[in-house]
């Protein structure tokens, strides 16, 4: 019988292999001690040298780093066994679990699927198994927040998908296919509340976008892009194929549409000086360093002849955007910007209002994406919709 188990829990294993992602989860933190307890359904809790027995939601175990790259684990505060790694398995794909890391204390998260841990250089690297629908979910409330409608969660849900195929390979050596962090996408715990995430992500199962070489979509978005969207050569130094500059209205009245930020006037004097030798001795040139207008998007500050890329001035002074003009008011310089973010591909703000106004996701796609086709992912092939 405790063979037969073993077994199952082995194939069980291998078949969480073939069909989920491997997601590092609290990926930025240095946990040392943790605790993981189910939410909803049965756990079966295996190390080594195979299953040990069931955790059921009255039980929590705790999981401490341990001596020679080992894992502690205790069951109710009492000893179970050391081991390399530490496997919990779910018996239905609904059950969840709950993980609290004690050292450092955070905040308790929740998530579906299979977990792994691992002693990993002094830190215990949790990696949790899921099924990329559950991991949409995530994602998708991760990324979008509640309050938004059916359409909207479409997009993100098909812009997700390609993503997370797209880049399953980005931290392999690493031991996993993505983390938790916006470095990859955001999953921040699995579906909380909003069901009608659930049904963006059923009904748009399987589809992915392609483009013209029929490869993965690069599915760049960000929060707003002020009016109108940025060429990825002004952002990355690189051209990009798809991703021409256009105007965007549907983002120009929303929150994150304008914002200001004051500069001291010597702060912006002494970089643009120090940095970029800028010829405030040029009377045209000084005046201009104070009063820029941006009315279409530039790559460059000014001119390209001073050499000073937007870009640097987003990163420098920390500015939402580099659509942006300038004047002086008082002792400072004050910045008078659009959008939020990088500005190449989705405008997220622009497309929660595309759907508000009845256009649906493979619109608001198309809008946004004019060089995307639609293609329903298969095992061997991808079929156009
Ligand atoms: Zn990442
Ligand atoms: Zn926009």
């Amino acid at each position: 019988m405790r063979f037969l188990i073993v077994l199952m829990f082995f194939l069980l294993y291998f078949k969480s292999f073939t069909q989920s992602f491997r997601i590092s989860i609290f990926t930025e933190s240095t946990i040392k001690s943790i605790t993981l307890q189910p939410g909803l359904g049965t756990y079966f809790l295996m190390n080594d040298t195979g299953f040990v027995r069931k955790i059921v939601p009255s039980d929590f175990i705790t999981v401490n780093l341990g001596i020679s790259n080992k894992l502690d684990v205790k069951l109710n505060n009492n000893y179970l066994f050391s081991s390399i790694k530490v496997y919990l398995f779910h018996e239905k794909s609904e059950n969840n679990l709950k993980l609290k890391p004690v050292t450092p204390s955070f905040k308790e998260r929740s998530y579906e699927g299979d977990f792994e841990l691992l002693n990993k250089g002094g830190k215990i690297q949790i990696i949790n198994l899921i099924d990329i629908d559950q991991y949409l979910e995530g994602v998708v409330e991760s990324e979008s927040g509640l309050g938004q409608n059916l359409e909207y969660y479409k997009v993100q849900t098909v812009i997700s998908r390609t993503y997370a195929l797209k880049y399953k390979n980005k931290h392999l050596s690493d031991g996993f296919n993505l983390c938790d962090r916006v470095h990859c996408q955001a999953y921040q715990h699995r579906r909380l509340s909003a069901t009608v995430i659930d049904s963006a992500v059923r009904q748009t199962k399987d589809l992915i976008m392609l483009d013209e070489k029929k490869k993965l979509y690069a599915t760049y978005f960000h929060a707003n892009c002020g009016g109108q969207t940025c060429q990825p050569d002004y952002v990355w130094n690189e051209k990009l194929e798809g991703f021409d500059s256009f105007k965007d209205t549907f983002c120009i009245r929303t929150k994150q549409a304008r914002w200001e930020k004051r500069i001291p006037i010597n702060e912006w004097k002494a970089f643009m000086v120090n940095k970029y030798d800028f010829p405030i001795w040029d009377s045209l040139s000084n005046y201009q360093l104070y009063n820029f207008q941006q009315s279409e998007r530039h790559a460059f500050f000014i001119h390209p002849f001073y050499g000073i890329p937007l870009r640097d001035l987003r990163e420098t002074f920390q500015l939402k955007s580099t659509f942006f003009s300038c004047s002086i008011e008082g002792e400072s310089v004050l910045l008078k910007g659009r959008g939020f973010g990088h500005g190449v591909g989705l405008c997220q703000e622009g497309a929660m209002n595309m759907s508000r106004k009845g256009y649906d996701y493979q619109q608001i796609l198309l809008f946004y994406y004019p060089k995307m086709q639609l293609y329903i992912q298969t095992d061997r092939l991808n079929r156009k919709m």
